[in-house]
């Protein structure tokens, strides 16, 4: 049978080595690394390699002191650190993978007083001023990328990725935006790219010819006086005569207000920024951002954007995402739904990254799912997806599991959050849990609200029963004028043109996303979404950055919080800000420091700051939290049965998907 994916499996020859598919892993900071676990580290990527990937590029490694994210961030600088790098280059040697380091120099996004730049100019991600370098400074760096490529040669790695996009150090030379120099490395366009392309000039004479040297070209800067699409080809040229082996493309600075990787941002949605660039180098290019899956990664080739595709965090998701496709069973492959929750939140965080689908990722030495020594009869109540977790970790570990749901479908929550306009991922999550259920011997009873009668006689009892909508309490709350979330949501309930969302949580937050679109999901639109979010043409527009233009609004919606705190501000660390401007863009007025006095015919009454008035609205929303529903568990503890409560069942606060399939996952394990 011919393979759907002949483009993404073929492999690519770069003449002294041959990669054995157009799959590579991009750079993900995970945090292992600072860990000091070599082991660890070498068995993450190992996995990775034996399921199929044909070249890791690692988290970014420091060159030197002053370029690293943080203060301590990982680089090759002693004996030691090459001794443990070679752990991990054998280890994904053994499994026939290839593995280039990333030398990454943060420039002025170093969280440290010694970082250094272009030109003294902070930026607005960063409270550090950087120092200029002058001559000898630049010099030194130049020189620091040398001996890191060096070293990693002698790690045993088959090549190194140079980052040069993103709003780091080497992009930050090439920007009128930070570059304010009038020496030989600024003015001129010839002047300020001097620096990336002498890097890669020396990093390959010193290299030699047989070392892969990937470069990291930001091909869309998103920030205010950015580069043309001339200057990026004019520099993606120099940079192959330098001796680059690949250029790889890099979307937006750190600082840039537009989504690039976030689950709002469409399917492939940068993959045409790079197909400009085809056939103006010989060398093969590398697309990315927002390909989580092999058919869009099979199409990005097949229109010829790319020689080959990035994908990082769906390697978190599915360390066999390769194997599974040229399996021709795709449909396991577990998907990265571009929440952030576990990988990106955890790095700026200063956690160690892992995934909200895959809690396995970067902990693979400490969470296995070995067989069980004593095969157990298994019930898990509530198919959410803490319950789906526990039941296939269970059965993958031989425990004989059933599965009781009381409603007619699986996926509890992760419902709600796929009718979401922006969080379309979400269907692919339901279904490969509905995929993995069906291939396992999980029996699924729907329809089936287990009570204690039902549960007596198993070995084990979990439950994961989830959480009801919280009453807030509001007097006149039961009026035709009030609804819940998920009467709206389930698209039961008609909603007034004037609305008042209760709470400003994630759910206030969604549902007020969900009233105030209309029509195509902008995630599902390309076009609409880069005029919503202000993404232009970079032969048009320097950096590609246009003035966004404001979406149509369906309603006029006033979101409502207690707390006098800017509302979304305990959202997702590196998502909250695009949830906050994507609702602003809907004209939707933010209230915190409010209190609810009443809701009448007319509106809801409020108090607390800005003293008492009637908001006048037509319908009025309730997202005020969650509590968990722990009537069997109760019940079962009552009638003195063993049991497992995990999810909102077991802890409702703040409750989401990311801690109940970690904890279901773990608990399966020990069973
Ligand atoms: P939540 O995040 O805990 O927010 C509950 C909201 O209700 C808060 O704004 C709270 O603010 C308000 N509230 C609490 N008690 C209230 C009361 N007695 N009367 C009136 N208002 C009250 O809960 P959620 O919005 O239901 O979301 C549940 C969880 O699902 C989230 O925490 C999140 O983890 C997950 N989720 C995440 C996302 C995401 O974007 N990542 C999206 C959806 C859901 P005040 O107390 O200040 O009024
Ligand atoms: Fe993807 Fe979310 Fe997992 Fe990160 S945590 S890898 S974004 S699914």
């Amino acid at each position: 049978m011919s393979s759907p994916y002949p483009r993404l499996l073929a492999p690519l020859d770069l003449g002294f080595t041959t990669l054995r598919n157009r799959v590579l892993m991009g750079s993900m900071h995970s945090g292992l690394e600072e860990r000091g676990d070599w082991a660890r580290v070498a068995t993450y990527y190992a996995e990775r390699a034996k399921g199929g990937v044909a070249l890791i590029v690692t988290g970014g490694m420091a060159p030197s002191k002053e370029g690293g994210v943080f203060p301590g961030a990982a680089g090759l600088y002693t004996p030691q650190d090459i001794a443990n790098h070679r752990l991990v280059t054998e280890a994904v040697h053994s499994h026939g993978g290839k593995i280039a380091m990333q030398i990454l120099h943060a420039g002025r996004y170093a969280y440290g007083k010694d970082c250094v730049s272009a030109s003294a100019i902070k930026s607005p991600i960063s409270p550090f001023v950087p120092r200029e370098l002058d001559e000898e400074g630049i010099e030194k760096q130049i020189q620091d990328f040398v001996t890191a490529a060096l070293r990693a040669q002698e790690a045993g790695y088959d090549g190194v990725e140079v980052m040069g996009s993103e709003g780091y150090f080497l992009n930050q030379f090439l920007c009128l935006h930070v570059n304010k120099r009038t020496d030989r490395w600024g003015g001129s366009y010839e002047n300020r790219m001097r620096l990336p392309v002498e890097v890669v000039r020396r990093v390959r004479a010193a290299v030699g010819p047989n070392f892969i040297i990937i470069y990291r070209i930001s091909l869309l800067d998103l920030v205010p006086n950015g580069q043309t699409f001339d200057e990026v080809v004019q520099l993606a040229k120099a940079i192959e005569a330098a001796g680059a082996t690949i250029l790889n493309t890099g979307i937006g600075w750190h600082e840039a207000r537009v989504p690039t990787i976030a689950t709002s941002v469409p399917r492939a949605g940068f993959a045409w920024v790079t197909k400009k660039l085809m056939g103006h180098v010989g060398i093969p290019l590398i697309t990315s951002n927002r390909i989580n899956n092999p058919e869009t990664a099979e199409s990005v080739l097949a229109e010829g954007c790319a020689d080959m595709v990035s994908m990082a965090r769906p390697f978190l998701a599915d360390p066999d995402f390769v194997a599974k496709a040229a399996a021709g069973r795709a449909d396991t492959i577990a998907p990265c739904i571009g929440c952030n929750q576990a990988c990106l939140d955890h790095t700026f965080s200063g956690k160690l990254s892992s995934c909200l689908v895959n809690p396995r990722a970067c902990h693979e030495t400490e969470l296995t799912y070995e067989p069980a020594a004593q095969r157990k009869t298994v019930a898990v109540v509530g198919a959410g997806p803490a319950g789906m977790m526990a039941a296939l970790v269970a059965d993958q570990r031989g425990h004989q599991v059933t599965l009781f749901e009381k409603d007619a479908v699986i996926g509890g929550q992760l419902n709600m959050a796929r009718v979401i306009p922006g969080k379309e991922e979400f269907h692919g999550l339901v279904d490969w849990f509905a995929t993995m259920l069906r291939d396992s011997g999980v029996e699924l009873r729907l329809n089936t609200a287990a009570d204690a009668a039902a549960l007596a006689g198993f070995d084990e009892v979990i439950v994961a029963t989830g959480v009801t909508p919280r009453d807030p309490g509001i007097p006149g709350q039961e009026g035709p004028n009030v609804l819940g979330y998920i009467d709206v949501l389930r698209g039961k309930a008609p909603v007034g043109a004037r609305v008042a969302v209760v709470g400003a949580g994630g759910i206030g937050f969604d549902v007020a996303e969900y009233v105030t679109h209309s029509g195509v999901s902008p995630t599902l639109d390309l076009d609409t979404w880069k005029r919503e979010w202000g993404v232009g043409d970079p032969s048009e527009v320097p950096g590609g950055l246009l003035e966004p233009e404001s979406p149509p609004v369906a309603r006029q919606v006033t979101l409502l919080q207690r707390k006098a705190e800017k509302p979304g501000k305990r959202l997702g660390k590196t998502t909250g800000w695009i949830h906050r401007a994507s609702l602003q863009a809907r004209g939707v007025q933010m209230l915190g420091g409010v209190t609810y006095d009443a809701i009448t015919p007319e509106g809801i009454v409020l108090g607390g700051e800005g003293g008492p008035r009637l908001l006048e609205v037509d319908t009025v929303i309730l997202c005020a939290g969650q509590v968990s529903n722990r009537g069997l568990a109760d019940a079962l503890a009552a009638s003195g049965a063993r049991v497992h409560v995990i999810g909102g069942a077991h802890e409702a606060g703040e409750l989401d998907a990311k801690r109940a399939i970690d904890q279901a996952a773990r608990l399966a394990a020990a069973l």
